[in-house]
């Protein structure tokens, strides 16, 4: 079982998640594989492009190398992390994958969410998860929350302007609205409990729970 989260900063997306692996942790043990992007876990050569694009001194970044190598990250953590898992069947929860090229560098940076995918369907060869959590925020809400609670490491793209997010956040509604199955939209401007218990019981019937 394969499933990815996703979501604009500040919706939440580390402290959800980590409620969700502790508790299926008891009953998976070393068949939880939790993930992330841009990087993955154990994943040397990924981790090395995490570093590059999101280190805060690389202001000079073209859009374009960007979106490459978040590409080229991608294909890195599939082959290398997430199919070797899938194969071992194990359940593989990847912190942001291919839809968050879309809104981020598709929509937020303006590339094009067309181009965006296209670069992508080489990096992923149409691999998708069955579920995608998505943790819906309106940006502003988001922003407020990066700037009063972030306790994680400030990147790059925490300094982007609110019209970046808006962008980044319509781009991921037009993601929900293209594939509404896949998509498990999650009310994420609740208090945390509550949308922990909501992510638990959309994703529980996918994982048997
Ligand atoms: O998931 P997390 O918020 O830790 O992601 C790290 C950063 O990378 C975020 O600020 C996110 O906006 C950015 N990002 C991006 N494009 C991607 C994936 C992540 O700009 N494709
Ligand atoms: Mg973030």
């Amino acid at each position: 079982t394969f499933i990815s989260f996703e979501g604009p900063d500040g919706a939440g997306k580390t402290s959800v998640l980590r409620a969700i692996v502790a508790r299926l942790q008891p009953e998976l043990g070393e068949r939880l594989l939790l993930t992330r992007e841009p990087g993955g876990t154990d994943n040397k050569i990924a981790e090395a492009i995490r570093d590059l694009v999101l280190d805060p001194a690389n202001t000079d970044m073209d859009q374009r190398t960007e979106a490459l190598l978040y590409a080229a990250s991608r294909r890195q953590h599939l082959v290398q992390t997430i199919l070797p898992a899938l194969e071992a069947d194990k359940v593989v929860i990847t912190d942001r994958y291919v839809d968050s090229s879309i809104a981020y560098q598709g929509g937020g940076r303006e590339l094009g969410t067309d181009a965006v995918a296209t670069i992508n369907d080489f990096a992923i060869e149409g691999f998708m998860p069955q579920a995608t959590v998505y943790l819906d925020i309106r940006p502003e809400i988001g922003l407020e929350r990066i700037q009063t609670t972030r306790q994680d490491e400030v990147n790059r793209l925490d300094v982007e302007a609110l019209s970046f997010h808006q962008r980044v956040s319509d781009a991921y509604h037009e993601l929900a609205k293209q594939y509404p199955d896949r998509f498990l939209m999650i009310n994420a401007e609740q208090k945390l409990d509550a949308v922990i218990a909501d992510t638990w019981a959309a994703l529980a019937p996918i994982l048997g729970m």
